[in-house]
């Protein structure tokens, strides 16, 4: 699908390092509504907010104050911004984005991308994104030059609706930057004590350096074993790099306990988020019809309709 265009012409929402055809049906509408919405909400909204109720449990366009901004590895930062109320979580659902509404440079043309919070949905008073940055991207660039007390304007968007034990495993395939929802999906899981479902995540990334929130996903392997995997694969590892060198291949996925023909997989659910060429790889190539043809994982025995994209 070609990316949404919005009132404001070059005004897209679309996430080119991870998927050509990054539109979920949910960002697309978000994006018209919010090329619409957003400029008019934009200069008001700052004045606007009222404490005593999660603020994203709603949609609508909040401006969120940065708190802090921290550079995590050599083009990622980790950027906190402040809620209005500080005793109340976001309100946001498994799984949710935030879109980010700017105005890079002072100009008059709105910027708008979606970024998938990371810290957990019960934590008061934040919410937490990991920006990488692109040359020349946009809002990635506009985001890292931010300073704490700068205002940025959020509106929540769901994703994937999460059920918990509707599946007895989940399969996260990420490729660089597209672990964030993963990462917000396997740790709401894992924290829900009334979700048992098991969760293996196989993450393939182009260099060591590129792997943040590997502690946090270590903290989790140790605290759930039997129960949260992590498998990462390095195009170019470092020498000496624990991880597999190469693809996220059917080979990889075999290694990582992924064929469908597994039992323990019988009724698994597989979510993938990355480049495009990784996802065609994965899923194949659709049939004029709409059918997938061919990809790593029907090859593995997964049916379409076992198969999520963010
Ligand atoms: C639902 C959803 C959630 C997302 N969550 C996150 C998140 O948590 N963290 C995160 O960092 N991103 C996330 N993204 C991606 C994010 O929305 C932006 O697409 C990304 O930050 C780039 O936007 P930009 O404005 O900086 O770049 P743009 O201005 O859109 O691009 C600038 C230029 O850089 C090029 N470019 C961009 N990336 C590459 C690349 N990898 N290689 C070569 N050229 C490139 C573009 O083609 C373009 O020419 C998410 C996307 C979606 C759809």
């Amino acid at each position: 699908m070609p990316p949404p265009t919005s009132p404001f012409g070059s005004l897209l929402l679309r996430r080119p390092p991870l998927r050509a055809s990054a539109m979920s049906t949910q960002v697309a509408v978000a994006a018209a509504v919010a090329g619409i919405g957003a400029y008019a909400f934009y200069r008001r909204s700052a004045s606007t907010e009222t404490a005593g109720k999660p603020i994203f449990s709603t949609f609508g366009f909040h401006s969120l104050k940065l708190h802090s901004s921290e550079l995590i590895n050599h083009n990622t930062k980790k950027l906190r911004f402040e809620l209005p109320d500080p005793s109340q979580p976001s309100g946001l659902s498994l799984t949710s984005a935030l879109l980010t509404i700017s105005f890079p440079n002072g100009g008059w043309k709105p910027c708008i991308r979606p970024y998938t919070p990371t810290n957990s949905r019960d934590e008061p008073g934040f919410i937490e994104l990991m920006v990488k940055l692109y040359p020349n991207g946009r809002q990635s660039t506009h985001l890292h030059s931010l300073k704490p007390g700068d205002k940025v304007t959020f509106a929540p968007i769901k994703e994937l609706a999460w059920t918990p034990n509707k599946h007895p495993h989940v399969a996260l395939i990420a490729g660089g930057a597209g672990i964030t929802p993963m990462y917000q999906l396997a740790s709401g899981i894992l924290s829900n004590p009334d979700d048992q479902t098991r969760v293996t995540l196989v993450w393939g990334v182009n260099t060591d350096e590129d792997i943040f929130l590997g502690e946090q996903f270590s903290a989790l392997e140790k605290k759930f074993p039997g129960r949260f995997k992590a498998v990462y694969v390095v195009a170019t590892p470092d020498a000496g790099s624990p991880h597999q060198k190469g693809f996220v291949t059917k080979k990889v996925l075999e290694g990582a306990g992924l064929s469908a023909t597994d039992e323990k997989n019988s009724g698994a659910q597989v979510l993938v988020c990355g480049p495009p060429p990784m996802e065609k790889a994965l899923k194949g190539t659709k049939s004029l019809f709409g059918a997938a043809k061919g990809g790593v994982l029907a090859e593995l025995g997964y049916r379409s309709d076992q198969i999520y994209s963010f």
